[in-house]
């Protein structure tokens, strides 16, 4: 199991930016994923009329999710389905293995779901003496290798060809190949055997339908057809989010989701479920649960603010964009959710306090913002996260107890000063002048380099910051003096 943390994100990152090989693989891929998103997104004329309206339904949606859920929860029931409320991990862990002992289930097959990577559930199968194999080609790869993954659409995306050869070869048995045909078909042929033998197929949900009772699950690989219809047992776990209102809706999503993902104008296999099979000789599962997750959700919901993180349709198109993921990928992040939307996802669902190194993980360059099918402000999310770990208190963005994280006292005294000096024009303006002045110790060749001795241990943060990069002097004559010049030349 990759054994990173949250709370370990700069050392994280600064190995991870050691491996040259991680690098290069993630490089190649998300360059690749954004080239293939632009392509896609600029085959529709109203690609931006569609992000907005994808946005209203996700809005719509979550400030009436009782009633959506609620609606939901009543059709699928009706076409035959059965639903489960899951408090948090704890809870939905336990429904699904509950389920699995009351019928003796020995081996379940799983299809790609974060949501069951967030609940850890591979490990409470693994220890309620269930098997549990993940079918999806890049989740099988990671489960063999023992890590978890580092995309959310692409999880072996930082192993290269060459990697994944060796890890055939030590752990299926077979001749080293990097023949990509040889190494899917040896995955292909173990797992049709898995899947012929499983008791219980586990699915996520990509998108459920209120008004239909309907689950979408979209694919590229068939593995989730199979996962879903051969065991006589379907579970599927769902974050409460997932629901939107009408089946019409999906039209929006559909031309949305793979675009931004993979950059596909359709994913090869879109499976639309509605309850469990009609008659005795049609395929499909005699048995439909639907678990419903909330493990953290409702209290992002609670606020204007952090609500819109609810948006997210996990199409990983922020991740690729990102300059910080591209350089360092997503173990680092320590958390199954990576990237912007994980640097905003992550502190909400597992604490602040965990994870408060993860809201500075950003240049705040946009660029997640500016490629987000359902265009969700990550920036203002992570200013918003950024501000509540600053004033030492998490209560009014989540709601849960009290989770100080104070300002230490040498913070606290160069906020009151830097309060002092800029509420006072004259102060001010003197300020600057002794600056100007004392600058003159640390400028070498027109420039302040790294400072180091007296000058570093005087002001550590000036230390750190020019530690990676010079600052600029301030300019001999301030601005107001400048500006007190050129009026008097005026006149
Ligand atoms: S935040 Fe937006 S871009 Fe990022 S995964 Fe979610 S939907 Fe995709």
């Amino acid at each position: 199991m990759n054994p990173l943390t949250p709370e370990t994100f700069d050392a994280n990152a600064r190995a991870a930016l050691t491996d040259e090989q991680l690098r290069s693989a993630l490089r190649n891929a998300t360059s690749l994923f954004g080239k293939r998103r632009l392509a896609a997104a600029g085959s529709i004329d109203n690609w931006e009329e569609l992000r907005s309206q994808a946005r209203a339904i996700k809005d719509e949606t979550l400030l009436h999710l009782d009633q959506y859920l609620e609606e939901f929860t009543a059709n699928a029931e009706t076409a035959g389905a059965i639903i489960h409320w899951a408090r948090d991990a704890a809870e939905a862990n336990m429904i699904v293995c509950n389920l699995a002992h009351e019928r003796n289930a020995r081996l379940a097959v799983k299809s790609k779901s974060m949501v069951t990577e967030e609940i850890h559930l591979n490990t409470a199968l693994e220890a309620a003496g269930i098997e549990a194999v993940e079918t999806d080609l890049g989740e099988y790869i990671i489960q063999l290798a023992g890590e978890t993954p580092s995309h959310i659409i692409a999880p072996a995306i930082h192993k290269t060809k060459k990697q994944i050869a060796e890890l055939f070869a030590n752990k299926l048995g077979i001749e080293r190949t990097n023949d990509i045909a040889k190494l899917t078909s040896t995955a292909r042929q173990v797992l049709r055997d898995k899947f012929a033998a499983a008791d219980i197929g586990i699915s996520g949900v990509n998108f459920a339908v209120a008004e239909t009772g309907t689950i979408l699950i979209l694919e590229n690989e068939g593995n989730i057809r199979f996962t879903t219809s051969l065991p006589k047992i379907h579970i599927a776990l769902m974050g409460i989010e997932k629901v939107i209102p009408r089946f019409v809706d999906l039209e929006v999503f559909l031309k949305l989701l793979p675009r931004s993902g993979t950059g596909q104008h359709l994913t090869a296999y879109q499976s639309l479920i509605t309850g469990t099979k009609r008659n005795a000789d049609e395929e499909g599962p005699a048995e439909l649960h639907i678990i419903l997750l909330d493990n953290g959700r409702s209290r992002m919901l609670a606020h204007p603010t952090t609500r819109q993180s609810l948006a997210c349709i996990r199409c990983g198109a922020c991740l690729n964009a990102c300059p910080v993921y591209q350089q360092i990928g997503g173990h680092a992040y320590g958390s199954v959710y990576p990237g912007p939307i994980g640097a905003v996802i992550t502190p909400q669902l597992f604490g602040l306090a965990k994870a408060s190194q993860l809201p500075y993980a950003s240049s705040l360059c946009g660029a997640c913002r500016d490629v987000c099918p359902v265009k969700i402000d990550i920036p203002q999310l992570l200013l918003y996260l950024r501000a509540e770990i600053t004033e030492g208190s998490r209560q009014k963005t989540i709601g849960r107890p009290r989770e100080k994280l104070p300002l230490k006292p040498v913070e606290r005294l160069a906020f009151k000063m830097w309060a002092a000096v800029m509420t006072r024009p004259r102060l001010y303006e003197w300020s600057g002048k002794v600056f100007g002045v004392l600058q003159r110790l640390a400028i070498r060749n027109g420039k302040i380099g790294k400072l180091n001795g007296l000058l570093g241990r005087v002001a550590p943060p000036l230390r750190a910051w020019t530690a990676a990069r010079d600052l600029r002097p301030i300019e001999a004559q301030t601005f107001r003096e400048q500006w007190r010049k050129s009026l008097k030349r005026d006149v």
